[in-house]
C-alpha cells in the first residue's frame, strides 16, 4: 500500500480509497474530514486518474491552496497543478468566463463586490425617489441576495404574488422593481455580483445541455468540503455536474452548519442519501485535534440541540487543561485579561503569537481586544474586516483597471470619473445616467458619442468628458502589451492618483500611498507567479479576477507571527493551539437576533460548537458584566452556553484584581446585599470606573455604592482566587427570582464554595440546575 496512507486510521482509510460512486462522510469536528479529502485526491491521482478530471470545492481559497500543497508533496507539484480546486465562487467564475457569451455577458465581465452592489442599490433607491430609511440599501441587498440564492429570478419574482406580498408587508412594495432595475443595470455594466456567480452557473447548466455535458465529462470526480453549509444554488450545481458519473464525495458535519442566514441549508447534508442511489455513508469518530476536556465539553454542549445526527466523537489525546471561564467587569477588562493571558502563556511555554486565536461573534467586539493587545505589544491580525482590496485608495486604482478591461462597468466609472477631480460634477453625471438609461447604452458609450446624444453640457464639460475617454482608451492600448504591474504603475501616475494622494500630506495620505505601493508589489508578485505556472501571462483580467474573489483569509501568507482575530464564522475548518472565545454573554452570543425560535438558537449553539472545537490544547471562555454596545454601557449576563457545558470540564477563574471589587459584582449577581454585613477588613475594593459610572450618581462612587446582603446570603471573604466571596446560605424551600427563568422554588443545594449549585423548579422553564456564581438569583 502507498506509504502515505499509513497516516490515516482505518476509518479514514475506507472513504479515502473508495473512489467510485456517491459517498458522504459525516463526522464531528477535528476527525479528519478535510484530511480524508486531501489524501483521497492524492490517492486518486496515484491510481492514474487525470487531475484534470477532479473538481474539489472548499470553503476558502486558502484551504484549497493548502490542500494542493499537501497533495503536491505526495504526488508531485507538476501533477497537482492541474487540479481544479477552490471555492464555489472562484471555480465557477472561471467557468463562466469561458462561457459568458452564451449568457450575453462579455468574457471580461466585472465581478461586483458587496461595496459595488451596495452603491448601485443605493443609487437606484435614490433614482426611484424612495425613502432610504425604509429601503435601507443593505437590507435590500440581502433580500436580493436571498432571492438569487433561492434561484428566484426577476421573472420568477413577478410571477409569484406571495413574494410581492411579503415585501409589501415589510413596507417595501417596490422591492421587485428595485430588484429588476438592479439586475438590468448589472447586466448592462457587464457585471456579476457574488450571487450571480452561482445563479448564472445554474442558468448556464440548465439552459445549455451541451455545456452541462461538457463539464459533466470533464469533472468526473467531484469532492466537496463543508457540505453542510452549501446553499440551494450551490447544491443544484453539484447535483447537476455529478449527475452523469455520480462520483461525488462530500464531507461535512451537521453540527457545524452555521450559514443559514446566508441561505445554507442543513437539509443538503441530511438528504444526501436520498439524492443519489447507493450512497455509501462513512463516519469518523476519533478527533485528533483537541484534548479530552475540549472534545468532551464540545460534545456536552452540542448534545443540547434537538435537531442533529447522532455522532460519537472521542479522542486519544491527553486530558489537557480544563476550559477556563473568566468573568470581567467590562469589555475593556476582558481585553486586558486576554492580552495578559497570552503574554503569560507565551512567557511560560515559549509560544508564538500564531499559537493563539481570539474568536468573537461580531466584528465590533475586536476593538477592545485590539487596544489591550497593542498595549502589551502583541502583534495581531484581524481577519474578515475590510479586506485590503476594499480600501478606498485600492478600489480607486482597481476601478481604473476595471474600466480598462470593461468600460461598461458603471460602478468603476462613477467612482473615478471625477477622482482625481477633473471638474465633472454630479449634475453632469446625472445627465449621463439618464441619457444612458434612455438609450439603453452604457455611460461610457454616451460619453464617447456625446455629440450624437441628447446630453446638454457646455463645451468645457464636453472637452473634459472627451479627455477622460481618451485617457481610458490610451490605457487600453497599453494593456495590449504591458503586464498588470507595468500597466498599473503607468495608470497611477498618468491618472493623477499618485499626485492626489501625495499632496494630501496627512498621515492617512501617507498610509494610502503605502497601500498603493503594496498593491503594486502584489502585482509584481502576481506577474512572477503566473509566469512560473507558464501557461498564463499575468495579465490584467486574471489579476482582477483573483482580487475580486480574494478574502483576506486567502491573502494570509502565514509569514508574520501574529495572534489571529476573527469571527467564529470565519474560523470554520481552522485550528489553533490556544483559543479564546470572548463576549460570551446573553444577547451577544447567543445573539439577540437569534433567540426567537429554537432553530435559530440551535444555530447559535452550533456556532459555539464550531468555536470551541477550533482549540487544540486550551480554550478560554470569557464574558463581561457590562459592555459598550452602540455607544452605551450595557449590563450583560453570562451566556447560557457556559451554563450548558458539563461543568466537570470547566475551571472557573476569578482573578485577584477582580476580587477587590467583588462586593459590587456579587451585588449584581445576587441582588440586594446589605452594606453592614460586608467586613471592610476582609474585602478591599477598588471601584471599577465604568461599572460605577453606570450607576451614574456620584463622582466618588465607592462611598455611595450600597453593598447589601439578602436575607439568606452571608458574605464570607475567601482567599482562594478561584472561589466566590460568598458562601450561599440559600436553603431548600426558598423562593428565588432569576432574570431569565422567573420565579422558582429551591429544591436542592449541592457543592461547596465556587461550585455551589442549586436545583430550582421554575414556574416557566421547569427544573434547572444553576451554578450560583453565574445565576442572577434574588431571594423573594
Ligand atoms: P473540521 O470539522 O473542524 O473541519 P476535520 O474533520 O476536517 O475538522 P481535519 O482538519 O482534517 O478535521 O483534522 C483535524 C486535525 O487532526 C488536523 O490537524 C489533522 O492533520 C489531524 N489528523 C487527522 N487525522 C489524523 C491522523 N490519522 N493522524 C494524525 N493526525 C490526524
Ligand atoms: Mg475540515
Amino acid at each position: 500500500m502507498d506509504k502515505y496512507l499509513n497516516q490515516l486510521n482505518d476509518a479514514q482509510l475506507e472513504p479515502t480509497i473508495q473512489i467510485e460512486g456517491p459517498m458522504i462522510v459525516i463526522a464531528g469536528a477535528g476527525s479528519g474530514k478535510t484530511r480524508v479529502l486531501t489524501y483521497r485526491i492524492a490517492y486518486m491521482m496515484s491510481k492514474g486518474i487525470d487531475p484534470f478530471n477532479i473538481l474539489s470545492l472548499t470553503f476558502t481559497n486558502k484551504a484549497a491552496r493548502e490542500m494542493k500543497e499537501r497533495i503536491a508533496t505526495i504526488v508531485g507539484a507538476s501533477e497537482a497543478k492541474n487540479l481544479w480546486m477552490g471555492t464555489f465562487h472562484s471555480v465557477f467564475a472561471r467557468i463562466l468566463r469561458s462561457e459568458a457569451d452564451k449568457l450575453g455577458y462579455p468574457s471580461n465581465f466585472t465581478i461586483y463586490d458587496t461595496q459595488d452592489s451596495d452603491r448601485l442599490i443605493a443609487s437606484i433607491i435614490k433614482e426611484m425617489s424612495l425613502d432610504k430609511d425604509i429601503y435601507k440599501y443593505k437590507q435590500v441587498r440581502s433580500r436580493i441576495s436571498s432571492y438569487k440564492n433561492s434561484l428566484i429570478t426577476v421573472r420568477a419574482y413577478f410571477q409569484n404574488p406571495e413574494l410581492k406580498e411579503a415585501d409589501a408587508m415589510a413596507r417595501r412594495p417596490r422591492m421587485g422593481d428595485i430588484y429588476k432595475e438592479y439586475v438590468e443595470r448589472c447586466f448592462k455594466a457587464g457585471a456579476m455580483d457574488f450571487d450571480d456567480l452561482l445563479l448564472k452557473t445554474n442558468e448556464l447548466l440548465t439552459r445549455f445541455p451541451e455545456v452541462l455535458a461538457k463539464y459533466q465529462n470533464r469533472f468526473k470526480y467531484i469532492l466537496v468540503d463543508e457540505y453542510q453549509d452549501t446553499n440551494h444554488s450551490q447544491y443544484l450545481i453539484v447535483r447537476a455536474l455529478s449527475d452523469k458519473f455520480q462520483n461525488i464525495c462530500v464531507v461535512g458535519d451537521d453540527a457545524q452548519s452555521i450559514y443559514a442566514f446566508r441561505g445554507a441549508n442543513i437539509n443538503n447534508i441530511l438528504n444526501f442519501q436520498k439524492d443519489y442511489d447507493d450512497v455509501k455513508v462513512f463516519r469518523l469518530e476519533q478527533n485528533y485535534r483537541s484534548t479530552k476536556n475540549i472534545v468532551n465539553a464540545a460534545n456536552s454542549i452540542i448534545d443540547k440541540n434537538q435537531t442533529k445526527l447522532e455522532k460519537i466523537v472521542w479522542t486519544a489525546n491527553d486530558e489537557g487543561e480544563k476550559i477556563k471561564v473568566h468573568r470581567s467587569l467590562t469589555d475593556g477588562d476582558e481585553g486586558r485579561y486576554v492580552a495578559s493571558t497570552i503574554f503569560e502563556n507565551k512567557m511560560n511555554h515559549q509560544l508564538k503569537n500564531s499559537d493563539f486565536a481570539i474568536l468573537y461573534r461580531t466584528n465590533a467586539q475586536s476593538r477592545a481586544i485590539e487596544d489591550a493587545l497593542r498595549k502589551r505589544d502583541i502583534k495581531y491580525r484581524i481577519y474578515g474586516g475590510l479586506s485590503f482590496y476594499q480600501r478606498k485608495e485600492i478600489k480607486d486604482v482597481l476601478s481604473y483597471l476595471r474600466l480598462i478591461i470593461n468600460p461598461a462597468d458603471e460602478e468603476a466609472l462613477k467612482r473615478i470619473i471625477n477622482f482625481p477631480p477633473r471638474g465633472i460634477g454630479q449634475t453632469t453625471m446625472d445627465k449621463l445616467i439618464v441619457s444612458a438609461n434612455g438609450y439603453n447604452r452604457t455611460i461610457f458609450e454616451v460619453m464617447k458619442n456625446i455629440d450624437k446624444t441628447d446630453v446638454k453640457v457646455n463645451s468645457g464639460t464636453k472637452t473634459k468628458l472627451q479627455n477622460f475617454v481618451t485617457l481610458i482608451e490610451s490605457f487600453q492600448v497599453l494593456n495590449q502589451t504591458a503586464d498588470v504591474f507595468e500597466l498599473a504603475e503607468h495608470v497611477t501616475r498618468t491618472s493623477g492618483l499618485i499626485r492626489e494622494f501625495n499632496k494630501d500630506g496627512t498621515p492617512e495620505g501617507v498610509t494610502r500611498m503605502e497601500n498603493i505601493e503594496e498593491l503594486l508589489n502584489g502585482m509584481k508578485d502576481f506577474v512572477e507567479g503566473q509566469k512560473e505556472i507558464a501557461d498564463t501571462t499575468g495579465n490584467l483580467a486574471e489579476f482582477l479576477e483573483d482580487v475580486a474573489l480574494a478574502t483576506d483569509l486567502d491573502a494570509d501568507k502565514g509569514d508574520a507571527d501574529h495572534v489571529a482575530l476573527m469571527t467564529i464564522h470565519l474560523a470554520k475548518g481552522l485550528e489553533f493551539p490556544y483559543v479564546f472565545i470572548v463576549g460570551l454573554e446573553e444577547d451577544l452570543f447567543p445573539s439577540a437576533m437569534s433567540m426567537n425560535t429554537r432553530s435559530e438558537l440551535e444555530e447559535e449553539r452550533r456556532l459555539f460548537y464550531v468555536a470551541l472545537t477550533r482549540a487544540e490544547k486550551q480554550a478560554y471562555l470569557t464574558y463581561a458584566l457590562s459592555r459598550y454596545r452602540w455607544g452605551k454601557l450595557i449590563d450583560s449576563e453570562p451566556s447560557r452556553f457556559i451554563e450548558e457545558i458539563d461543568e466537570q470540564y470547566l475551571d472557573i477563574v476569578t482573578p485577584i484584581e477582580e476580587r477587590r471589587f467583588n462586593p459590587m459584582l456579587d451585588a449584581d449577581i445576587f441582588g440586594d446585599v446589605e452594606d453592614s454585613k460586608v467586613s471592610p477588613n476582609k474585602i478591599r475594593y477598588k471601584p471599577a470606573k465604568k461599572a460605577v459610572l453606570k450607576k451614574g450618581n456620584s463622582k466618588k462612587p465607592q462611598e455611595k455604592f450600597q453593598v447589601t446582603t439578602p436575607k439568606n446570603l452571608k458574605p464570607v471573604a475567601k482567599t482562594d482566587g478561584n472561589t466566590n466571596l460568598f458562601d450561599s446560605k440559600l436553603v431548600v424551600g426558598n423562593i428565588v427570582k432569576h432574570i431569565r427563568f422567573g420565579t422558582g422554588e429551591v429544591l436542592k443545594i449541592e457543592g461547596k464554595g465556587a461550585d455551589i449549585k442549586a436545583e430550582i423548579n421554575f414556574q416557566h422553564g421547569g427544573v434547572k440546575k444553576l451554578l450560583l456564581r453565574f445565576a442572577k438569583l434574588e431571594v423573594v
